[in-house]
Order: structure tokens, then sequence, then C-alpha cells
């Protein structure tokens, strides 16, 4: 099976972190690698199925490349966290959240950076990364004429 790319930078990346290179977390970096939506814990357990992977497990890994800066965390829907990869392992992007439907998008160009970099230095702090999360209505929701938070009771199509 070739190596997906990025793979070898996130090896060295674990190293560097502290963290050991282990087969778990060469499976979560594959499976990330190939969905370019955030994925929550248990779709992740779903996905790797088989490979003796459990939601604790999952669980643990997830915070652990999170505070190590190697994935990173969303809100998918209202309530749930999804991981993707963080750059260089992924393009970087910003999130829009649909307060209607609850779906998490991806937003495609960021244009953001010198904005947020000139808004932290003002207040005194040198910017590594960024990451914005827009709220409000999708296209969809807008053209179905949907306004504001759903009730909660319905899931997200
Ligand atoms: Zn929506
Ligand atoms: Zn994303
Ligand atoms: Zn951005």
């Amino acid at each position: 099976m070739a190596v997906p790319a990025g793979e070898v930078a996130f090896r060295e990346a674990l190293r560097a972190k502290g963290l050991r290179v282990t087969p778990n977390r060469l499976r979560v970096f594959r499976v990330l690698s190939r969905h370019s939506e955030a994925l929550t814990t248990p779709q992740l357990v779903t996905l790797l199925i088989g490979e003796g992977l459990n939601p604790a497990t999952v669980y643990r890994m997830m915070q652990q490349l999170t505070q190590a800066g190697l994935v990173h965390a969303v809100m998918v829907g209202h309530e749930h966290i999804g991981y993707e990869l963080q750059s260089p392992y992924r393009a970087h992007h910003d999130h829009f959240i649909c307060e209607a439907c609850g779906r998490t998008f991806d937003l495609a160009e960021c244009g953001l950076e010198e904005a947020v970099v000139r808004l932290a230095e003002r207040n005194g702090f040198q910017v590594t990364a960024h990451h914005a999360e827009l709220h409000g209505l999708c296209p969809d929701c807008q053209i179905a004429g949907r306004t504001g938070l759903r009730d909660g009771s319905a899931e997200a199509p």
C-alpha cells in the first residue's frame, strides 16, 4: 500500500511532540487524510472497526493529537466534536456552522490571516495559527426559509 502524502511528515511531527509512532496513530492519520469532512469519535471507531480500536482509545488518542497540534477539533452539528488534520497535513481552512441545520462547512479560502495577525499583534500576541468559526445560515437553509437555532430534536440532513 502506498504511503499517503504527508505521512512521513506526520511521523516526524509525532516524534517531535514526544508521541510514539504507533500503528493506531497512523491508522487514524490515514482515515482522516481520506476524508475532507471532520470525523467524530464514533465515526472514527466505525471506520476503523476490526482494527482493535475502542471508543475510549480513540477519544484519548484524539485528545493527545489535538493537544500536540496535529489535528484540529471542530464542532459538527450542535453537540458533536469532529476531528480533521491540521495544516500542513491538510490545507488551512476555516469553518462555517449553520445555526438552522447544524451542518459544518469548510470554507475554501481564508483571507483572514492578515486581519487576525494585526488584531493579535495590537493586543501583544504573536500568531502561529488561527481557526475561525463563523455562524449563520447555509445556502440551503436560506432558500428553505429556515431561521435561527433548530429545536434540537431533529437530526441534521
Ligand atoms: Zn443549514
Ligand atoms: Zn474542515
Ligand atoms: Zn483562516
